[in-house]
Formats: C-alpha cells, sequence, structure tokens
C-alpha cells in the first residue's frame, strides 16, 4: 500500500507522460510509467488524449510566416556616472595607499602637496566623503556601486 497520495503521483505522472512524448524518459521510467497507467484510468486517459493531441500537432504542415521575426537583444550600456564613480573609488584608494606608505604608524604625516589637504587625515575624510557621495548617487540611481 502506498503512503504518497494518488494526487501526487498522478502529478507526476502526467509530468512522465509529457517526457516519453519527448523521447526524455529511462527506460525504468517508462516501466514505471505504463504501470502505473495500468492502475490508473485518469492517467490513461490523460495518456491518450495528450498523446493524440502531440500527435495531430506534430503532424501538422509547417506554417511559413509573411514577415521573419527579427529579436533584437539590447546592447549593454555603462553610464558614463558609474565610469566616473569608478575612477574615482579607484583614486582614492590609490592616494590612500600611497600615503600609507609615507607616514609612519601613530604620526599625522604632513603631505606632499599641502595647499590643499594639510594632513592625511583631511585627506582620508576628503575620500571618504567621495565614496560617500558616489554611494548616494548610486542608490539615487538603483545601481550598485561597484567597490
Ligand atoms: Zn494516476
Amino acid at each position: 500500500m502506498s503512503v504518497v497520495p494518488g494526487s501526487i503521483v498522478c502529478d507526476r505522472v502526467r509530468a512522465q507522460i509529457s517526457l516519453r512524448l519527448d523521447g526524455e524518459l529511462s527506460q525504468l521510467e517508462s516501466r514505471m510509467l505504463e504501470s502505473h497507467l495500468a492502475r490508473c484510468a485518469e492517467c490513461s486517459m490523460y495518456d491518450t488524449r495528450v498523446g493524440a493531441v502531440t500527435a495531430e500537432l506534430r503532424a501538422a504542415p509547417l506554417e511559413s510566416l509573411e514577415h521573419p521575426i527579427v529579436i533584437r537583444r539590447p546592447r549593454r550600456q555603462v553610464s558614463l556616472a558609474r565610469v566616473q564613480i569608478g575612477v574615482a573609488a579607484a583614486l582614492a584608494v590609490a592616494v590612500l595607499g600611497a600615503i600609507s606608505q609615507i607616514g609612519a604608524p601613530g604620526t599625522e604625516p604632513a603631505l606632499v602637496s599641502p595647499d590643499r589637504y594639510a594632513t592625511y587625515t583631511q585627506l582620508t575624510r576628503e575620500v571618504e566623503q567621495i565614496i560617500a557621495d558616489g554611494r548616494a548617487f548610486s542608490q539615487r540611481r538603483g545601481d550598485a556601486l561597484p567597490l
């Protein structure tokens, strides 16, 4: 006696009927399918009807179209803003990396170009602001920031 409800088994069998019509059922699966069809009148009727419809469709002549159907694939576009954010982030990382090589740990080194950023902390703050602005811009646009 089976513990699986009949409807679940019948659903699976009907999916297998479709697979068999496409030649995608193994020999064992075909035997199991035939065994179920011999016991289940509803699935057997389903098999007969689906088989008849499939045979009719496959026997029907192919229709030719008056105009060919052309499906164009959209080109992937990279927005300029996204590229600019990526470049700004890469520059920020490069500058921070270069500065971290110059300064000793625990000290506040003076920068080579003190006209704009007097200290490492000011430059770090500026870089963090650039990255935050880029993230805010990406979130407004719905893009993911490539960081
Ligand atoms: Zn059944």
